[in-house]
């Protein structure tokens, strides 16, 4: 029988553990750990508190209506496809303020507690950790706005964090994610046979196995820009990370 990527990870961490080596199993956040659509819905129900609404309040009360009970699905990236689902018509100036106000939840501490482990997500981690591999983290996440927040989630969902070095956050925001991931391989020490990176974006994945081809990526069927398709060559895990 073909063995699930999960089932073969977990056979390469304990091969790796007998020969005396320590793996690293190193895990981005948003659409690989966790499913962020409650996160988009929870931030598009409030837009009409939101000071970017005021201007609208009166000439779009039929689209903010529609906002207010909009349901996003695991299966939505961004903002877009659930807005065209609730077939929300606007001046596209609406659609800019509803941006803004997005843009401001969705990269903050506060918002972070409507994440949804995918289901098994973090029993797996948990059980690599077990077993005795290192866990770390590395998100496109920043520290000014999501650090603290980042943590806090972390523990509250009992993913393993045995020092603040295991969760690599971005100094600032203004640096873009691919490069930002790429650049951590390059100059992480030791041996990138031994590390499993496990990732939803095929642009960063690509990039990062251009640059450390001896890396092991596992890529993470979730949602993803659209901008470049995975490799078939990856091995993927699916919403359910089930053995
Ligand atoms: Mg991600």
């Amino acid at each position: 029988m073909r063995m699930s990527t999960l089932q073969k990870l977990r056979t390469e961490i304990l091969e790796c553990l007998d020969q005396g080596q320590k793996p690293r199993l190193i895990l981005d956040l948003d659409s690989t750990i966790f499913c962020v659509s409650p996160r988009t819905q929870f931030i598009l129900r409030q837009f009409h508190s939101s000071q970017h609404a005021k201007p609208f309040l009166e000439s779009h009360k039929q689209a903010i209506d529609i906002l207010n009970a909009i349901e996003t699905l695991p299966t939505d990236w961004g903002i877009r496809s659930s807005m065209i689902r609730h077939e929300v018509f606007a001046r596209l100036d609406f659609f800019e303020a509803v941006r803004k106000h997005w843009v401001e939840g969705f990269f903050s501490n506060e918002m972070l507690i409507h994440d949804v482990p995918y289901k098994g997500a973090v029993e797996f981690v948990r059980e690599c950790y077990t077993l005795g591999a290192h866990i770390s983290y590395l998100t496109g996440r920043d520290v000014p706005r999501m650090g603290e927040g980042t943590r806090e989630q972390l523990i509250r969902h009992g993913l393993p964090l045995d020092n603040d070095h295991d969760l690599q956050m971005k100094a600032n925001s203004g640096l873009g994610d691919t490069n930002y991931k790429a650049e951590y391989f390059e100059n992480l020490d030791g041996d990138l046979k031994h590390v499993w990176f496990v990732d939803n974006e095929p642009v960063l994945l690509h990039e990062i196995e251009r640059r450390t081809p001896e890396l092991n990526l596992i890529y993470t069927d979730t949602v993803h820009s659209g901008r470049e398709e995975p490799s078939p060559k990856w091995p993927s895990i699916g919403m359910s990370w089930s053995l």
